[in-house]
């Protein structure tokens, strides 16, 4: 099928907005630097990339015929409080397995921001003490056995619903979405910087851009920064997913190895704990324009941006898009990063 013709289920308030980042720029002193904002995308409990690909996966649940979203994430994950306000929109049930990610010991990690919100919203959001992996995992098919034991439909939503067959078209379709938004701004935007961990945000923009170039022979760099911290599952999980998703859309060709591209190197050593470049990208985007990011993803994205413009990889002459994809729920846990010393 092509893109257009999957159902679409819509969550968001329509094309998310793009915006210019002057003061940013001028400081950078490079490429022109544009924002288009997933974390004002809609009204269900802030929005976010995967309120984004939800819209596709909702048709498929509702057809199931379940009554129970189960997920899984974080503590802080921005994910899993998105799938709570999703069934809350929908009036189903949610069943969260919050996992301990992060090593993070602030006492307010499982009580603010995220999962705050997911429990407001009515989910039944449980924690585990497991650690940090962006595959499958045992804790949460325990979960839907126990949705079922209880007389429930559970529908299964894995981890950033990365691994869900229908998890990269939300993505696809953000390129078509700026290809259109590319019209009315009379801007072209020849690189895009994204902050990928479990990977369906990237991997659906590069099928969606792939599609685009094959309609117009415009190339552009689609630039995954990683933030996962474990490079070789995400790269492998983006090409996967971009390969998966292009045969779902019918690209009608494998993907070029130039179009598949996860850098290195503003990850940290761990997910979830800023590096110093991330705090300084952090500081940058909120006191030139007011643009908050969090240390989890968007700081570290941010900090890929700032580093490649200023050191011209990407050119002065170049119009950069940052997707900025949400997560600002989680910066409440880690409020003893600016806690006045
Ligand atoms: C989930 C998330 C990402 C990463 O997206 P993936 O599709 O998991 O790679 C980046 N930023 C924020 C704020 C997120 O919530």
């Amino acid at each position: 099928m092509k893109l257009d013709q999957f159902p679409r289920h819509q969550l968001t308030f329509g094309p998310s907005p793009i915006h210019h980042l002057r003061r940013l720029s001028d400081h950078l002193g490079g490429a022109q630097v544009w924002a288009k904002r997933e974390d004002c995308n809609s009204g269900l409990a802030f929005g976010g990339n995967k309120v984004r690909k939800l819209e596709y996966i909702v048709p498929d649940a509702l057809a199931s015929g379940a009554d129970t979203l189960v997920s899984i994430g974080g503590y802080q994950s921005n994910h899993t409080r998105q799938v709570a306000a999703v069934a809350a929109h929908l009036g189903m049930k949610c069943r969260l397995v919050q996992e301990k990610w992060v090593p993070w010991d602030d006492p307010t990690n499982d009580q603010v921001g995220n999962i705050l919100l997911s429990r407001m919203m009515g989910a039944d959001s449980r924690l585990d003490p497991h650690g940090f992996d962006i595959g499958i995992r045992d804790s949460w098919k325990e979960a839907l056995a126990e949705v079922e034991a209880a007389g429930g439909k559970p529908y299964p939503i894995p981890a950033g619903a990365s691994e869900h067959p229908l998890g990269g078209l939300g993505f696809a379709n953000w390129a078509f979405e700026v290809a259109e938004q590319e019209k009315a701004l009379g801007v072209h935007f020849d690189t895009i910087i994204v902050c990928t961990v479990t990977g369906s945000t990237h991997a659906g923009m590069i099928a969606g851009f792939a599609a685009l170039e094959d309609l117009t022979g415009i190339k552009r760099r689609v630039l995954g920064i990683d933030a996962s911290a474990t490079l070789d599952k995400t790269r492998d999980q983006v090409a996967r997913i971009a390969r998966h998703t292009a045969e779902l859309i019918e690209l009608g060709r494998d993907l070029r190895d130039d179009e598949i591209q996860v850098l290195e190197g503003w990850a940290g050593d761990l997910y979830g704990i800023p590096v110093d470049s991330t705090m300084e990208a952090i500081a940058l985007g909120a006191q030139l324009e007011a643009m908050i990011t969090d240390p989890v993803y968007e700081g570290k994205s941010l900090a890929g941006l700032i580093d490649l413009v200023k050191a011209q990889d990407i050119p002065a002459t170049s119009n950069v898009l940052y997707a900025h994809l949400g997560g600002q729920p989680a910066i409440n846990a880690y409020h003893s990063l600016w806690d006045p010393k």
